[in-house]
């Protein structure tokens, strides 16, 4: 990816070529991938790739703020290299994740405050779903 060295320094994370490759995958897949499937997409072209390894390098890009890690309700952590405030929702049947435009939301008790950061996780029945349940 062109000017991932000055990505990479601008978040402070040290470039190896390993690392690019991790997050060029989560930057062109923006269906929130788990490590596990990140792991099963990338293994059979990156020798000595671990599953420890996609963990630890999320969790580094996490730390530095380079992506964010959603906490569904699934077993496995979801990743998103989108980290502009937005919430999720995951479909309990499908197992799909959708991005939430949270833009227009408006808490009353919050009126006067600040908000940096939030995480909005949602579940429960997609549309097709819900139709078709
Ligand atoms: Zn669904
Ligand atoms: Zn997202």
């Amino acid at each position: 990816m062109e000017g991932i060295r000055n990505l990479f320094n601008k978040y402070d994370i040290k470039y190896t070529t390993q690392r690019e490759v991790i997050f060029d995958y989560l930057y062109k897949n923006r269906n929130h991938p788990t490590a596990d499937k990140i792991y099963k997409a990338l293994s059979p072209e990156m020798a000595g790739l671990s599953k420890t390894t996609i963990y630890n390098t999320m969790k580094l890009f996490a730390e530095k703020g380079l992506i964010t890690v959603i906490n569904t309700n699934e077993q496995e952590a979801r990743f998103d290299a989108n980290t502009s405030n937005h919430g999720h929702f995951v479909c309990k049947r499908c197992g799909n994740l959708f991005d939430v435009n949270t833009s227009h939301l408006s808490i009353p008790e919050l009126e006067g405050f600040r908000i940096d950061n939030y995480q909005i996780n949602l579940n429960g029945y997609c549309r097709v779903c819900n139709f078709i349940h």
